[in-house]
């Protein structure tokens, strides 16, 4: 008989922490703290194999599912000496879902369950606190009809504003045990109305209505859009586990609390316990930030030994895990429980003391340390920061908490649709809201910065935006959001929707108008987490860099060298454009040769001051890639005024322009089709390469090894006709020179024909550098160009999992990369192969060459750091596979 069902409690549990995938992260945690003897309140974990059958099967569950249930309940009965539906001794239960890739607040909880009229009179008589009880049943019911039933929050919460109207109160604080019973009454007639029913009072009605829908929301459009977001892979990971759990209450009284805390700082990694609590009130007060949070530390004044109990599990958990956590606990009556914990979240810079931290304390070694960090995340640490100098310039309008990191500034819009709208139409914005909820997620991924005004540095949007790496002000209470109205208002001051401010995720500071930014500046930590990455990857990494500028950002970096110099981008600098210009209008060699003499200083000196920066360091330069028509203008009005500028006619120029254009020019007359039409454009760039190189030599002895990449080769052909043309051109320019410099002629593999034919090409060339943007597009057949407009429905139906733009793909692209290492070392054994395409600096595809053999990967200079790390990462988890 398969088992679907896990008890836990009373110090004893039938699972344990390696059992993730079956139990959820949730329940494989508490069953590992009940082993641990954490006081843990008991309860039992329906599987995530219950969950794949019940989308497997229509909705219907496995038939031994209903008996372990059964049996599950009556045992967590005697543990807890309480019983399902009794009115004097009744146990309630909470029902939460907990799959095992972390999503949180994305899929339903119930909390309260059990209660019913009968039920209530029961724990008034007992409690003696009917406010606290009917309390409780409200809470209940509103869960219910929300998570269970769909029903409206806006109706629901109108019942409870009637009666507070009615009162004239405004506060729930205010609220009496009446009154609540007066809501419970409201909720229970606004269910008949909807429903055509009565609301269950049966608790295993409650308990199977519930279960029902914690399995539902693994499908719930924002939990689909978390998981797209995070690439969790559904293949691999699917399913939620349902965890039910009595019930202990944190508002019970004045010695009841609830609180969510991390043992080290989430912003900072700094090593000292983090939290928020609330006296009397359930955990959901302080996650959707209703009520702003006291901090951790006053609660040695409220309760102490609790307190003090709380420390010392954090040290226990922590030294269990070998990680940061994130608690959730509860004091009922004084008692400490501990709900929750899991491997906190945090910040990039968080996640980069806390690595290098445990390896000092000894926790961890450094190789662990490397996998601690997310490469990806490394991009958070590299981000502007606002001008410290020109901040004082601009009115600081608001304060809240420095939720998230960085700085953003962007127009103000109220709902997560604008924000996806406006972005999408090339705006920046920042989303503000009176508190975020999860089904905001899709807006804030999409804003720069998120601004609240409730909730703590736990609630939902602070939590979310770390993850993101979006930079997030939470808890702004000085300001008050008109949704409707599109507008925020600081006392009289009011900021419309599409007025510029700019927030400062590290202070809390909310700013009007467009505060400048500033680059990032690394801390120590950072060095040292580099520093173990270096000594541990294998793979070589390089920048694509075009100018000085972003060859200097990408030395600072780290970067070993230039890996891709796209000339051409060169090319588009005022004092050259002219020229190429006129040497593409040439209809004669003489006339393009003349033109060219006038373009070869200025390349020279493009190469010069690249060789310079790079010193000491290898640099590869591309010849021309693009069709020429990219350099020419294509609208009559631009084309009459080049033709005058130039001293030609209109109707002269508009022909060479016509003339250029191609019905698909990806696919064109572009990279080394270029040069077999026109050598002497790739003469003069190799020409200046090298007189450049020489010139460094002669001038500084500097010893440069010049790298001459030729692009769109798809057959050995092309390149032994262009190496023809150009060794001449190189062997006469050192000799002009009286230099003798080692050189390397390569080739750009992406072209599928190139691939499959690398071992030809691979004995003609020292190098192959594969450019992973052409030879997805040509190995799919999705334009470059074009395909942004239908990934995104590729992605949203799963047909993709990713972009394979953004992430090499490893099935058939990746196959061809395969295939063509394997050939071109077959060819020549000492070929030097690595990645230029934007892919590069993404950490899955940089462990995917690694794994393939390659020799370095190069990408944009701010991913240069993911890039090293994520290396190092390949090297950590190959050797515990
Ligand atoms: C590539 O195709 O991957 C590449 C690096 O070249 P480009 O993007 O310039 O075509
Ligand atoms: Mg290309």
């Amino acid at each position: 008989m398969n088992k679907y069902v896990y008890s836990f409690g009373k110090g004893k549990a039938e699972g344990d922490k390696d059992m993730k995938y079956l139990l959820g992260g949730k329940g494989a945690n508490l069953a590992e703290m009940t082993n641990l003897e954490i006081p843990v309140p008991a309860g039992f974990t329906i599987s995530t194999e219950v969950c794949r059958y019940y989308y497997n099967n229509g909705k219907k569950y496995p038939t031994e599912l209903k008996e372990q249930k059964e049996t599950a309940l009556k045992q967590l009965e005697e543990t807890t000496g309480k019983k399902f539906g009794d009115a004097k001794n009744p146990l309630l239960v909470s029902v939460r879902s907990g799959a095992a890739a972390s999503m949180p607040g994305m899929m339903d909880t119930i909390l309260n369950l059990g209660l019913n009229e009968k039920v209530v009179e029961g724990m008034v008589e007992k409690t003696g606190n009917a406010r606290f009880v009917w309390d409780s049943y409200r809470r209940f019911i509103q869960m219910y009809c929300n998570v269970v039933e769909n029903m409206e929050h806006e109706k629901l919460e109108h019942v409870i504003n009637t009666v507070k109207a009615k009162k004239g109160i405004t506060q729930d604080t205010e609220m009496t045990a009446t009154d609540w019973q007066e809501v419970v009454k409201g909720y229970k007639e606004l269910y008949k109305l909807e429903k055509g029913r009565d609301f269950p009072e049966d608790p295993q009605d409650q308990l199977n209505g519930a279960i029902d829908a914690v399995f539902g929301s693994w499908n719930n459009p924002r939990a689909c859009i978390y998981r797209q977001l995070n690439k969790i892979d559904e293949t691999k990971i699917f399913g939620t586990a349902v965890n039910v759990q009595s019930m202990v209450f944190g508002n019970m009284g004045d010695d009841s609390g609830t609180g969510v805390a991390f043992t080290r700082n989430p912003s900072t990694g700094e090593k000292k316990s983090y939290g928020e609590y609330l006296m009397n009130a359930q955990g959901e007060d302080v996650v959707a930030g209703i009520r702003t949070p006291k901090k951790l530390e006053t609660l040695k004044e409220d309760n102490e030994v609790a307190y003090n109990e709380l420390i010392a599990i954090f040290d226990r958990l922590e030294g269990h895990y070998k990680d940061m956590q994130d608690v959730e606990f509860t004091i009922e009556n004084g008692k400490l429980f501990i709900l929750q914990t899991r491997n906190a979240k945090r910040t990039a810079p968080a996640m980069v003391k806390v690595a290098v931290d445990l390896v000092a304390e000894g926790m961890i070694d450094e190789k662990t340390a490397l996998t601690r960090v997310e490469a990806d995340k490394l991009d958070q640490l590299l981000h502007p920061t606002l001008d410290p100098k020109a901040k004082t310039n601009f009115k600081v309008i608001a304060k809240g908490l420095p939720a998230s990191p960085g700085a953003a500034n962007g127009q103000v819009v109220f709902n997560a649709e604008t924000a996806v709208e406006w972005v999408e139409n090339g705006k920046k914005v920042i989303l503000v809201r009176a508190e975020t909820s999860p089904e905001d997620i899709a807006g804030m991924n999409a804003a720069s910065g998120i601004l609240t005004a409730r909730g703590g540095m736990t609630s939902h949007a602070a939590v979310v935006a770390r993850g993101m790496g979006r930079c997030c002000v939470a808890g702004c209470e000085m300001i008050s959001v008109d949704e409707k109205n599109k507008e925020f208002r600081i006392g009289d001051q009011s900021i419309k929707e599409g007025e510029i401010i700019t927030l400062d995720g590290s202070t809390g500071e909310v700013f009007l108008g467009q505060v400048p930014t500033m680059e990032a500046t690394l801390s120590g930590d950072f060095e040292t987490l580099m520093k173990w990455a270096d000594k541990t990857r294998k793979l070589e990494v390089r920048t694509n860099a075009d100018t000085p500028k972003d060859a200097r950002v990408a030395r600072e970096f780290g970067a070993q060298g230039i890996g891709l110099c796209r000339t051409e981008h060169m090319f588009f600098e005022e004092d050259k454009i002219f020229a190429i210009r006129q040497m593409i209008i040439s209809d004669t060699v003489e006339q393009r040769e003349a033109a060219l003499a006038k373009i070869f200083p200025m390349q020279k000196n493009d190469f010069k001051q690249l060789f310079e920066i790079m010193k000491g360091l290898p640099v590869k330069i591309r010849l021309l890639d693009p069709p020429l028509h990219e350099f020419v203008p294509h609208e009559d009005k631009d084309i009459k005024a080049l033709a005058e500028e130039m001293g030609i006619s209109f109707e002269k120029l508009k022909e060479k322009v016509e003339s250029l254009h191609e019905a698909n020019p990806m696919m064109g007359h572009r990279g080394c089709r270029l040069g077999v039409t026109f050598p002497e454009i790739n003469q003069m760039q190799v020409k200046a390469i090298m007189s450049a190189a020489c010139e460094l030599k002669k001038e500084q002895n500097a010893e440069i090894v010049p790298e001459i990449m030729i692009p769109l080769v798809a057959d050995v052909e092309e390149l032994k006709w262009l190496k023809a043309k150009l060794i001449p051109v190189i062997e006469e320019t050192m000799k002009s020179y009286g230099v003798t410099l080692k050189y390397e002629i390569g080739t750009m593999i992406e072209i599928p024909r190139a691939a499959v034919t690398a071992d030809e090409i691979g004995a003609e060339a020292e190098f192959f550098s594969f450019g992973t943007n052409d030879l997805t597009q040509m190995t799919y057949g999705f334009s470059r160009d074009d395909a942004g407009k239908f990934i995104k429905d590729y992605m949203r139906e799963k047909i993709l999992l990713e972009d394979p733009f953004k992430s090499v793909d490893q099935k058939g692209v990746g196959k061809l990369m395969e295939m063509a290492v394997k050939l071109g070392r077959a060819g020549n054994p000492k070929l030097n192969i690595g990645i230029c395409g934007e892919q590069g600096g993404d950490p899955a595809t940089v462990k995917f060459c690694h794994n393939i053999g390659l020799n370095y990967v190069s990408c944009s200079p701010y991913r240069v750091p993911i890039a090293r790390l994520a290396a190092a990462q390949a090297v950590v988890e190959e050797s515990k596979k």
